[in-house]
């Protein structure tokens, strides 16, 4: 054939797929879910852009999946009657990835096999995972509106390239056939296929349907729906296990990891909508790309209307994954309209309020789950006072931080641990930052309070001393950074050392004026302190000019 043309994977897919049949060969089974939900999310968009154009149809509105197998051929088949791909989306689709820093990310590739497959989750499989189970994979497609001839016949072996040709195809959609590896024939049956889309495509919008197993002949063949096909979040919690709320995260968060929790609720009177939300466990490799998709699926009235709405929630809370099902938006809607509608603006205030209770619910538990998600996403957390000052005291509750209680680097004292460990008389909470924690653990500025025995937080993170820019008090407490201004130790200070120290500035006068002429305009001014203990001497910074950290940062940036 003329028309058959050889094209090469972009390096990255080549990587991906290697790893992939590596390191997933303990979890071969989510292929399946992972071809499922691509054919959902095409069966959405489809339904999509039906709205405007009831065309696309083709008289055909009866959307669904099928899936069928041939024992002896040793094939799985997977058709949905969805939007489709033109020749040139197959080729960006099936052929590249486009997330940028996918490179630098699977550069970090360690070649250890178990814990590059932990990596992959940061990542998401989805539909290269074909081929931890097949050695070839034809994929037909048609984009839904596109003339028949303009079909698409797109094979491979996994093994560096793929072919592409024109093909003649009257459905619309896409048709996935795998060719079982000899090791994974057993998919290849009615049973097994059946529990495997009960276990992870139950709750999919979409019927998943196969052909009757039966002894009678005149049932065989029959078509029969062989999941649930309610949209999960539409469903009341008490009816959902938490394995189907697991697995329908997986679908729309295309993790490859369980959450690590969730929060499901519907919404009556003045608005009228259903979030299901999630924090996932693991950071994605792009957290800090400006351009990773973020933000919440978004239907209205069970349509799907678009992926990565970002209006829902700040950008703090950019970690959370999830769905949110609107009966108040028109289906009309767009991004430019989503951006000030005040619905969205009610909508994106609530959906604050329940992620951040859902991590300070997470945070009373018993167990390390908390940890885990500050491990991951506290820096994210941190830019949470400085965008969103309404809940800036509930942010502040969240946030964990190193100590001079536990002299570990860890961040795992919350404020409300500090304030309970507070001395007698004591009226503010103490702070230091610094580049790294051994230096700003070491700093004389600690002299002090190590001898009064009081606890400092250590804030080591680049973004530390711009959000303490925005956090002025915690709990009716005002914090202090201790390398500022004059020491105040309330009443922690007797009146022993006040003196103490008034006498001592009296008597050593003349010397610190001498100091002050012979550093000149290096310094402002020249003191007795009681902040030391052993060493002679500190720099100590105004108490409203910037920081040090700050300074940096604002070098950096060239200002
Ligand atoms: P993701 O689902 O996370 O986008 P996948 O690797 O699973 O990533 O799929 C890559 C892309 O290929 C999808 O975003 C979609 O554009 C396209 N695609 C995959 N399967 C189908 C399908 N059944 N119908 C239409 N497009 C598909
Ligand atoms: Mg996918």
């Amino acid at each position: 054939e003329t028309n058959k043309e050889t094209l090469g994977f972009q390096t990255e897919v080549k990587q991906l797929l290697h790893l992939m049949i590596h390191s997933l060969y303990s979890n071969k089974e989510i292929f399946l879910r992972e071809l499922i939900s691509n054919a959902s999310d095409a069966e959405d968009k489809l339904r999509f852009a039906a709205l405007k154009d009831d065309k696309l149809y083709e008289g055909d509105s009866e959307l669904k999946i099928r899936l069928d197998y041939d024992k002896d051929a040793g094939t799985i088949t997977i058709a949905d009657n969805g939007i489709g791909m033109t020749r040139d989306d197959v080729i960006a689709n099936l052929g590249t990835i486009a997330r940028s820093g996918t490179a630098e990310f699977l550069k970090q590739l360690s070649g250890d096999e178990k814990k590059d497959s932990k990596l992959i989750g940061q990542f998401g499989v989805g539909f290269y995972s074909a081929f931890i189970v097949a050695d070839k994979v034809d994929v037909f497609t048609r984009r839904a509106g596109a003339p028949v001839e303009e079909g698409v016949h797109w094979e491979s072996k996994g093994d560096g390239e793929f072919t592409i040709e024109p093909v003649s195809r009257e459905q619309r959609g896409t048709e996935i056939v795998l060719h079982l590896k000899a090791e994974d024939k057993e998919f290849a049956d009615g049973w097994k296929l059946r529990s495997l889309v009960k276990k992870y495509s139950d709750h999919i919008s979409f019927p998943v349907v196969m052909k009757a197993e039966s002894e009678e002949e005149d049932k065989k063949g029959e078509e029969e729906t062989v999941n649930d096909a309610t949209a999960l979040w539409t469903l009341p919690r008490t009816e959902i296990k938490d394995e189907e709320y697991k697995e329908f995260y997986k679908h729309i968060a295309h993790d490859f990891e369980d959450p690590l929790t969730w929060s499901h609720n519907k919404v009556e009177g003045k608005l009228d909508y259903t979030s299901l939300l999630y924090i996932p466990k693991r950071a994605p490799f792009d957290l800090y790309n400006r351009e990773a998709p973020r933000g919440l699926k978004l239907y209205v009235q069970r349509v799907f209307i678009m992926d990565d709405a970002e209006q829902f929630l700040p950008l703090y809370l950019r970690f959370a994954k999830g769905v949110i099902d609107s009966n108040d938006l028109s289906l009309n809607v767009s991004r430019e309209i989503l951006q000030n509608d005040s619905t969205v603006e009610s909508i994106r205030t609530a959906m604050t309020k329940r992620v951040l209770d859902m991590l300070s619910k997470l945070a009373k538990k018993e167990g390390d789950e908390y940890q885990g998600f500050w491990d991951e996403f506290g820096t994210v957390l941190k830019e949470g006072p400085a965008e969103d000052f309404s809940n800036r005291e509930k942010i502040a509750g969240l946030l964990r931080f190193a100590s001079t209680h536990t002299g570990e680097s860890t961040q795992n004292v919350s404020l409300d641990e500090y304030i309970g460990r507070m001395k007698d008389g004591q009226k503010k909470i103490y702070y230091i930052t610094g580049d790294n924690f051994a230096a700003a653990k070491s700093s004389p500025h600690l002299e002090v309070f190590r001898k009064k025995g009081i606890e400092v937080l250590i804030l080591t993170d680049r973004i530390d001393e711009w959000m303490m820019g925005y956090l002025n008090e915690y709990d009716g407490k005002q914090f202090q950074d201790v390398a500022r201004g004059d020491l105040d130790l309330g009443e922690v200070e007797t009146e022993e050392d006040k003196k103490h120290q008034e006498e001592a500035a009296k008597e050593h006068k003349d010397l610190l004026e001498r100091i002050k002429k012979v550093l000149d305009d290096q310094v402002q001014e020249v003191r007795v302190t009681n902040r030391l203990t052993d060493s002679p001497a500190c720099l100590v910074v105004g108490q409203f000019d910037m920081g040090a950290q700050m300074k940096k940062i604002m070098e950096a940036a060239g200002q």
